[in-house]
């Protein structure tokens, strides 16, 4: 970096955060450039990396997220001050709430003057408004303390249960320079920073016990299980004990939602109805009704074992009977081990009359279905849509689906099947819209494999913009906008009598697919399953970045999907 032979090679901030990163196996960069960090996404990609470029830093957020939780890496987003940071904080809180590992790395103005709150430009205290919302944040404010903050942030990303972790890099640091050798040796390759937890064998003992008393056995798999990464130990627990289990959204595929234990099709039933129900990384939230009411059946007659990597989690809604602590792959293998060392080939099954009530339920529910999926209305619902989607899934199992709306996600997850880990991601723990893109992105630049992202038309609205960042990088990526013409239907009126529209209803007739036109990518306006399933079968096997606006009969959804009952309305009346 200098032109004077004697004097000692130099490096700067820029090189040092560039190298820092590399050394620690990270190649991509999802992010919007600015001051100050502009030169720094130009640096990064000169030096060999991916630099993968926003409309809007939530969907470089959501990205580096999706690409943390389908790499078990840290994914990275990277900000400039103020705004910038603001609108990647929304998705680093999503992250952390997912417990997916990523890194928002923000440019900050200069300290002396938001200290003294002199009015600079973008001036914020991030650091201070990061700190509540993420994992861990970090400061760095001298170039030879860039590895240590980087090594930090990485290691708090990942071990334990993962999450969002925020690194504030002041303007200044990118131009202050070092003495290159010092440099180098002041990074830092993080060892093991996703440590193995062993969980102790009273626990696991205390868990076999339970499991092996019980009429009644489920286990339910969580978006944790997924991350994991232990597919082959939870595949040898479930298929060793014959145990059915249930796939939480993200964990569908974990199994072939195909496999014969599966008991998605029979959910309500085995909830209420189970006396032993094993967690695997799954939380006990609002998606599982908090482990109590209705969905549980008798509460007295329902022990749980919980195996998660984070202590506090167990008893945060009901008791846990049994608590397994440690990461999914080592507490799952002790089990199993466990079970072989005990028990050999002498492990009992679950009684057949739980197992048999079970597939009586499957089939009853699953033909049911298959009757209303073989109806073709004119227009399509959103039954007749996901069918079409559900067989492309099931020609490309190595296809990632990304999934938001309400009942596009709702029954999105209910009909298109998964058979590989990992290959859906959704709207997640907090049923939040707008990671569609973001997601679709991610996965596309991670994995290569073509990206089905099943939109509601509202959904879609969040990220839409980014379908020129999939035509710029080319993404395999095909968009399917389920298009009923509002949030939830097109229907709604206006009771006031004033000349607005109703608050949920959108600009009837768009054309979505016209916005992927523009920018040079395929657009297909689709108003049958036949053209919906030929424009979706062409779009995967050319790669091509494709939106699909399929025409969903207006009258179609339910408000809210699913969860009508969290609108306050409805919250009152069953009071
Ligand atoms: P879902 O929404 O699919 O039910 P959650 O996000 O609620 O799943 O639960 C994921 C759980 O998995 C969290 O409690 C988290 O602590 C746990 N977890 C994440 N990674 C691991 C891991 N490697 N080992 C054990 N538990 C994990």
């Amino acid at each position: 970096m200098t032109n004077d032979a004697t004097a000692p090679e130099q490096t700067d901030g820029f090189h040092l955060v560039i190298d820092a990163l590399k050394l620690n196996g990270i190649d991509t960069i999802f992010g919007l450039p600015g001051i100050p960090i502009t030169d720094l996404t130009r640096m990064a990609q000169a030096e060999g990396m991916r630099v993968i470029s926003f409309r809007h830093e939530q969907h470089a957020g959501n990205a580096a997220a999706a690409a943390g939780y389908l790499t078990g890496k840290p994914g990275i987003c990277l900000t400039v001050s103020a705004p910038g940071f603001l609108n990647g904080l929304t998705a680093l809180a999503n992250a952390t709430t997912n417990c997916f590992p990523m890194i928002l790395i923000s440019g900050s103005s200069e300290r002396e003057i938001v200290d003294l709150q002199q009015g600079d430009y973008e001036e914020m205290d991030q650091l201070a408004i990061a700190k509540p919302l993420c994992k861990a944040a970090y400061r760095v404010l001298h170039a030879a303390d860039i590895g240590v903050g980087i090594a930090r942030a990485i290691r708090a990303a990942l071990s334990g249960r993962p999450g969002g972790v925020y690194l504030d890099l002041p303007a200044k640091l990118f131009a202050q320079t070092m003495d290159a050798a010092a440099g180098r040796a002041s990074l830092i390759k993080v060892v093991d920073p996703a440590p193995r937890q062993i969980p102790a064998p009273d626990a696991v003992q205390r868990a076999l016990a339970l499991l092996k008393g019980a009429k009644r056995p489920l286990i339910v798999l969580g978006k944790g299980a997924s991350y994991a990464r232990a597919d082959a130990d939870i595949r040898a627990l479930v298929e060793r004990t014959g145990i059915p289990y249930l796939p939480m959204s993200m964990a569908k595929g974990l199994l072939p939602d195909n496999h014969e234990q599966s008991a998605s099709a029979a959910r309500s039933y085995v909830l209420a109805e189970a006396d032993v129900v094993m967690l695997v990384g799954a939380r006990l939230n609002w998606l599982l009704s908090h482990g109590k009411g209705k969905t549980w059946g008798a509460p007295a007659a329902k022990q749980f074992i919980q195996i998660d990597i984070a202590p506090t989690e167990i008893d945060s809604n009901v008791a846990i009977a049994a608590p397994l602590i440690g990461d999914i792959g080592s507490c799952v293998s002790a089990l199993v081990a466990a079970i072989d060392s005990s028990h050999g080939s002498n492990w009992a099954p679950p009684p057949p009359d739980w197992l048999g009530a079970i597939a009586e339920r499957k089939d009853k529910n699953l033909s049911k279905m298959a009757a209303t999926l073989a109806l073709n209305p004119t227009p399509m619902n959103f039954h007749s849509a996901l069918a079409v989607i559900r067989d492309a899934v099931k020609a490309r199992p190595d296809a990632i689906v990304v999934n938001e709306g309400a009942n596009t996600l709702d029954f999105a997850r209910s009909i298109v099947d998964m058979y590989e880990p990992r290959k859906r991601l959704d709207v997640g723990t907090w049923g939040i819209m707008g990671i569609g893109m973001g997601y679709s992105i991610a996965a596309a630049v991670i994995t290569g494999k073509p990206v089905i992202a099943i939109e509601g038309d509202s959904a879609f609205g969040f990220s839409g913009m980014e379908v020129e960042t999939i035509c710029r990088y080319n993404l395999p990526v095909c968009v399917i906008v389920f298009n009923n013409n509002g949030v939830y239907r097109g229907t709604d009126v206006n009771g006031s009598g004033s000349a607005d529209v109703a608050p949920t209803v959108f600009v009837k007739g768009a054309r979505y697919d016209k916005l992927m036109e523009a920018f040079g990518g395929v657009g297909v306006h689709a108003t049958t399953p036949a053209e919906l399933g030929k424009a979706l079968h062409e779009a995967v096997a050319s790669g091509r970045p494709t939106l699909i606006n399929a025409v969903i009969d207006e009258t179609a959804g339910t408000e809210s999907g699913r969860i009508t009952s969290l609108n306050p309305q409805s919250a009152a009346k069953k009071k």
